[in-house]
């Protein structure tokens, strides 16, 4: 019987994960969690009568979900319910254009092709490049430690490495959508996925647009009865094997002593662990949980943070039978709105909005005749030049005035209304300068650079979550929860016992 401890930081998604797979293998976890609720940014927000998610809308890869499920000895389909979303996503143009965008080939060819018939006949071409790149990478970026030398100095992986033109790391997403798609609508459109994980198509590697294979064609779908769904499940499996779950417990303090983690300090109480694992993002930890090690949180601080984000939660009057469960209102300029974004780091003027409503899949989700709104802009990450304060008046109704260009005049519909600023993500989840995906992939070595899941600092200290391998988003966040127990099992001389 294994008896040692572990104490995990952080309740997201990367924390229940790695506690989860941690004390199915017979270790004692303890987790603690700074907020009053469990998850992290997937988490959710009721009020009279409207319910929504505050973080994820979209799940993609839901094998990764089942294959925890069946480590746990458990059947996922008995305890969650995967809905597929038809169309995936609605787009909308200001010039009134519009299309529907489906999972199914045909369908969305057809789609395609009241815009531009040429690059609909590309659409086959385009997912096949896709698709390679996820046959080139997803094994060694997203199921490996690529940190772990030993694990990815083997022949099967340097073979695939080699294949580094299909892999397409030299050009940007945008230049390898660019050699398929030509109209300005479509290719952004595929553009847009860069920011799954919160970076820029004009400058993030095109490695990327694997993200389009994995939407249409591994799928994209809905977590019946609301994404936190799967946090509330979460929990329930944490009590059933015995994690001490502590929320509204702070970690003021990793201890360490020579270069040896040996517990945490919560709310100026020390208790001793054998390993730490840390769902807190890593800058902000190096920030201010760990003393010492100067020289790791200058170069982490050097690293560039991901996109944040403004989110309006709107409980609205009435029905809108013209948008989809997901709904994009682009911009008129995509160049311009990632040049703000990242460069000037301000407010674009012209914001790509996103409006996710769950209540067009689960109806009590608002009340009768009403919709609960998500409504999401891409915004730069907390920086100097830009102030919350002057930009959310701005942004509001820069917001309202695109989506009533678009026939949706809903300003006075607004019954309920909860807004998220950067500051505010950064206030609850730690994260580190407002990010939601930790760093952005804007350069061609960020899966490299990206901090490891064995932190090499200090011995027993361990990361999972968004700010560290393979990445953000719920898939690869889980993915690192599990790369992070299966380390610390092969540490302890268990390797992976299922
Ligand atoms: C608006 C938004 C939309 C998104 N949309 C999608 C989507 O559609 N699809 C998708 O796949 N992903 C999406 N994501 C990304 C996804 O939500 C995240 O990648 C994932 O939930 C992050 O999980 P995590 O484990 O990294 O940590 P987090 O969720 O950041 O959790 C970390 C936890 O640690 C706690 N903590 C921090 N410091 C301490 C401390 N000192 N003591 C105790 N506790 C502490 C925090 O309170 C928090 O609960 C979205 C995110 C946001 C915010």
């Amino acid at each position: 019987m294994m008896n040692k401890s572990i104490g995990v930081i952080g309740g997201g998604l990367g924390g229940l994960t790695a506690a989860l797979r941690l004390a199915k293998n017979g270790f004692k976890v303890s987790l603690f969690e700074k907020n009053q609720s469990l998850g992290g940014k997937m988490n959710q927000v009721i009020h009279g009568g409207y319910r929504f998610d505050t973080g994820p809308s979209l799940l993609t890869m839901p094998f990764v979900i089942d294959e925890l499920y069946y480590y746990l000895g458990l059947d996922r389909k008995q305890y969650l319910d995967f809905e597929p979303i038809d169309p995936i996503c609605q787009y909308f143009w200001d010039d009134g254009t519009k299309l529907s965008a489906y999972t199914e080939m045909e369908k969305m060819r057809e789609a395609m092709t009241n815009i531009s018939i040429e690059d609909a006949k590309n659409l086959k071409d385009f997912l096949l490049y896709s698709r390679r790149i996820w046959e080139l990478t997803a094994d060694t970026f997203l199921y490996t430690a690529v940190h772990e030398t030993g694990k990815i100095l083997n022949k099967k992986t340097l073979k695939k490495l080699l294949k580094i033109k299909e892999i397409d790391p030299f050009r940007t997403v945008h230049q390898g959508i660019g050699q398929y798609f030509k109209h300005p609508k479509i290719v952004q459109i595929f553009d847009r996925y860069a920011t799954y994980n919160g970076s820029d198509p004009f400058k993030a590697p095109a490695t990327l647009n694997i993200i389009p294979y994995v939407e249409y064609v591994l799928g994209s779908f809905y977590i019946k009865g609301g994404m936190y769904q799967l946090i509330e499940n979460m929990k329930k499996l944490c009590q059933k094997l015995n994690v001490n779950i502590h929320t509204e417990n702070h970690v003021d303090k990793i201890l360490h002593k020579s270069g040896r983690v040996y517990g945490l300090q919560i709310d100026g109480e020390k208790i001793d662990f054998d390993y730490v694992v840390c769902n807190n993002d890593v800058v902000t930890s190096y920030n201010d949980l760990i003393e010492g090690y100067n020289h790791s949180r200058r170069k982490l601080n050097r690293l560039e943070p991901s996109l944040s984000g403004a989110i309006y939660l709107w409980g609205i009057k009435g029905q809108y039978q013209n948008l989809a469960h997901h709904n994009i209102f682009f911009s008129n300029d995509y160049k311009e709105e990632f040049q703000k974004l990242f460069n000037s780091k301000k407010t674009p003027d012209d914001p790509t909005i996103y409006v996710a409503i769950t209540s067009k899949s689960d109806s009590n989700h608002a009340p009768v005749n009403s919709e609960n709104w998500f409504v999401l802009c891409n915004m730069p990450y907390l920086h100097k030049n830009w102030n919350w304060q002057e930009s959310g008046v701005f942004l509001r109704k820069a917001v309202l005035n695109k989506l009533k260009k678009s026939g949706f005049d809903i300003e006075s519909q607004i019954e309920y209304e909860n807004i998220l600023s950067p500051e505010d993500i950064y206030q609850l989840y730690n994260s580190n300068k407002g990010s939601i995906y930790g760093l952005s992939s804007n350069s061609r070595l960020s899966a490299f650079r990206r901090p490891a899941n064995r932190n090499r600092d200090i011995k027993g200290l361990y990361f999972a979550g968004g700010s560290t391998h393979p990445g953000g988003g719920i898939p690869l966040v889980m993915l690192s929860g599990k790369l992070t127990a299966d380390l610390i099992l092969e540490n302890e001389g268990l390797g992976n016992k299922f």
